[in-house]
């Protein structure tokens, strides 16, 4: 291929496009699209290709350092320092890069046009190699901040502004005189700063830097600036003794963009540039000053190809054909910032059609897909006709695209692949919905108290909450004194757990839930709790119909909003089990009904089950309780004991049960992490399928809680249907010190301690 695609990279006979011996439709098939994909061998010649032109070219020392402007990622930073290079950095985030990529500090020129005392003093701290001071301001800062080095004196760029025009795009030109980078040579700046610089005395000049602009094809014209810089420093030397022991004559070689522009040699142009600087040199009687190279676009520009997607077509006859991308001026907003050229290739989606295809051409403008009419890739080029689900391939777009990369219309920028000898490695994953939220703080830590039957929860929306409060934020909420209150913390609708099952309609995406108790341990379920968190989607309009699916870490559930105001809901809560693995308890697989323990030398008979989450019901109903047993009194004073058995190596949660009739129980309940509490709805789900398992009801079981009555059904294949009220109780906004990390106040009791009583 031309000189415009990286080095091998090849177009086969299917049109198929091969980048660093990898498929461009499997590479965008495996990392999606829009992709860059950076060609290693490239970076690596064209880096090589400095090093080596200058050693031929240049009779003297000389560096070639990366401006990191151009692109920067970790592993660029990394195949750039394993090259050999400097690196030219122009803020703290190039340099972090830089230092973390493993260029050493002394390896790095600092440049910038405003830098803060601060920013100039981290370079410091951090030891980068050069700094190019620009204006005054940066001087006296710098001399400010250097004035007690002593001896140690600070090693400084001065960058001039040396009046010469660059033949390029006037957004991208900075070496005429009205420009707002460097010191102008002409009007006697940059005279009075070498003489201000020279002074302090924390500062050493060792060097003068230009850079006139970028995408500059005449090489005449970078060594008339370079020859300029070394005239300036000759009269310096001559007036005020300035030696120039280092010239900078900055980055800015061009590259062809598109099929008719002409190559840009790397090896010419710093034979041009060697040659001026050296015939300045000797004209002015000066010895050769080390020659430090700073190309940005030429190194990377060539290495990358992106690739897009190609969508919508918009066809106005006499007009214009809009053929649409996934990408566009989020990407790279060259072409709308600067009227970049740029060209491309189609990559065929679906082979077989190849042959019917091949001679199709059309002229066509290529629409990005962000809401700019401005947002155009390519204006008017002639490809074979493209297609939905076809690939554009588009080369030279290493250099400055990813660079200047936005997330506007919060679009997630694309993933970077480097590829070498047929492998792809991925050098930037693509950005996440989760990433553009990532420096977004909610508006108020927002809460809403619903309850039922007298348990009552607090939901905590991700949106108001992104991350699940910590244990001691719940236990602060939880708390009825210091906090809001409530038996538990509803955290969602999160990231589902598990995928839509058969039962849920239209298999629509359940939505995820996480359950904490007061004492901020996590647990699985909770039949009062689903149901309010229910009442709580119902009241915010987010389910699509009145059956939707819950997905909790005790698994999928099913609710049913039985009335418009979400006032009554049922909820398909999934299968009870007795298998003692599942629960789990300890020893012998087996099920655990009527077994005989003793607590507290009292011997209870036990039995065991799960809907998510263990319980252990004890029926109050044989001859060791006197007929008028206080329910109440025994889940207080043996469920905490029977909590904690070894029996139940997860806690279990407890319930003491009377049957009234075989519809009928009345429950007392001791819940895990929790305690005494007045209803639960996994609670009423456990003894009512351990009442129709020991043969004492039958489905339909009402059971009867302090709270008020849970109405359970329960099928043969033992799945379970919970229905009762749910209501409101207040919503507002929790202070930033009970949802933050502030300790209680002095003298309070310990949040964690759950010795709740009822509420009246
Ligand atoms: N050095 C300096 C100081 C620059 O400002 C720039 C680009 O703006 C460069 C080097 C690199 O230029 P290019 O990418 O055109 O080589």
């Amino acid at each position: 291929m031309d000189k415009l695609w990286p080095i091998g990279a090849r177009m086969d006979e299917d049109e198929e496009l091969w980048l660093g011996g990898c498929a461009a439709s499997e590479l965008a098939e495996r990392f999606g699209t829009p992709l860059y994909v950076f060609d290693e061998a490239t970076l690596r010649q064209r880096s090589q290709a400095y090093q080596a032109a200058l050693k031929r070219r240049y009779p003297a020392s000389a560096q070639t350092a990366y401006a990191a402007k151009a692109y920067l990622c970790l592993a660029l930073a990394q195949l750039f320092a394993e090259e050999g290079l400097d690196i030219d950095v122009v803020s703290a985030g190039e340099l972090h890069v830089a230092l973390r990529g493993g260029f050493p500090a002394a390896r790095v020129h600092f440049h910038g046009n405003n830098r803060s005392a601060g920013e100039l003093a981290q370079a410091l701290e951090a030891g980068v190699g050069r700094i190019a001071v620009d204006n005054f301001h940066e001087l006296e800062l710098l001399a400010a901040l250097t004035a007690s080095r002593g001896s140690d004196r600070l090693p400084i760029w001065l960058r001039l502004a040396p009046g010469v025009q660059a033949h390029t795009h006037a957004h991208i030109q900075t070496g005429q005189v009205d420009t707002k980078f460097g010191f102008t040579i002409a009007g006697g700046d940059a005279e009075r700063a070498l003489l201000r610089a020279m002074s302090a005395p924390g500062i050493e000049v060792v060097g003068v830097h230009a850079h006139i602009g970028s995408q500059i094809y005449q090489a005449e014209t970078l060594a008339t600036a370079a020859s300029r810089l070394i005239e300036f420093a000759a009269q310096m030397r001559s007036r005020h003794g300035f030696i120039l022991a280092e010239l900078s004559p900055g980055g800015g070689w061009g590259v062809p963009m598109v099929e008719g522009d002409p190559a840009a040699p790397i090896e010419s142009f710093v034979a041009t540039l060697a040659q001026a600087v050296v015939a300045a040199c000797r004209a002015a009687g000066l010895e050769l000053p080390h020659l430090a190279l700073e190309p940005g676009r030429s190194l990377v520009a060539q290495a990358a190809v992106a690739l897009y997607r190609v969508g919508a077509r918009k066809e106005i006859p006499g007009v214009r054909t809009y053929v649409s991308v996934d990408g566009g001026m989020a990407d790279n907003i060259r072409p709308a910032l600067y009227e970049a050229k740029y060209t491309a290739r189609r990559v065929v989606n679906r082979k077989s059609q190849i042959a019917e295809r091949k001679s199709d051409h059309e002229r066509v403008t290529i629409a990005g897909r962000f809401c700019e009419s401005g947002d155009i890739l390519i204006r008017d080029i002639v490809l074979p006709r493209l297609e939905p689900g076809d690939l554009l391939a588009i080369p030279m777009a290493g250099a400055y695209t990813l660079a200047m990369a936005s997330n506007y219309n919060l679009a997630p920028r694309p993933a970077v692949v480097l590829v070498r000898d047929g492998q792809p490695r991925l050098m930037q994953r693509r950005e996440t919905l989760e990433d553009l939220l990532a420096r977004d703080l909610p508006r108020g830590r927002r809460f809403h108290k619903y309850q039922a039957l007298g348990n009552d929860y607090i939901v905590l929306d991700p949106a108001d909450w992104p991350l699940p409060p910590s244990p001691a934020a719940i236990r602060r909420i939880c708390d009825r004194r210091y906090g809001v209150g409530a038996d538990g913390i509803l955290w969602g609708p999160c990231e589902p757990a598990e995928a839509a099952t058969p039962a849920v309609p239209q298999g629509a995406r359940p939505f995820g839930l996480r359950l904490f108790n007061p004492d901020g341990s996590e647990f699985e379920k909770s039949g009062n709790g689903l149901r309010i968190f229910a009442r709580y989607l119902w009241d915010r309009r987010r389910p699509p119909g009145r059956q939707f699916a819950i997905s909790t870490a005790g698994g999928l559930v099913v609710a049913h909003v039985l009335d418009e105001d979400g006032s009554r809901i049922s909820m398909e809560m999934g299968r009870l089990s007795f298998d003692s693995r599942a629960i789990p308890v300890a020893g012998p697989p087996r099920e655990v009904i009527e077994e005989r323990i003793t607590v507290a030398s009292r011997e209870l008979r036990i039995t065991a089950a799960t809907i998510g989450n263990p319980h252990c019901v004890v029926f109050v109903d044989d001859e060791t309780f006197e007929v008028s047993q206080d329910l109440e009194g025994l889940a207080k004073n043996l469920g905490p004991l029977l909590e904690r058995q070894p029996l139940f190596p997860n806690r279990t949660n407890v319930q003491f049960v009377r049957p009234l009739d075989r519809h009928t129980l009345r429950m007392a309940i001791w819940e895990r992490g929790a305690g005494y509490t007045l209803a639960s709805g996994t609670s009423a789900c456990a003894a009512a399928g351990t009442a129709i398992r020991t043969g004492r009801c039958a489905s339909p079981v009402t059971v009867q809680m302090p709270g008020g009555a849970l109405h359970v059904e329960v099928a043969g294949d033992w799945s379970v249907r919970l229905t009762g009220a749910v209501e409101p109780v207040c919503r507002g906004e929790v202070s930033e010190g009970l949802a933050g990390e502030c300790p209680m106040p002095a003298g309070g009791r310990s949040p964690g301690s759950c010795n709740r009583s009822p509420r009246s």
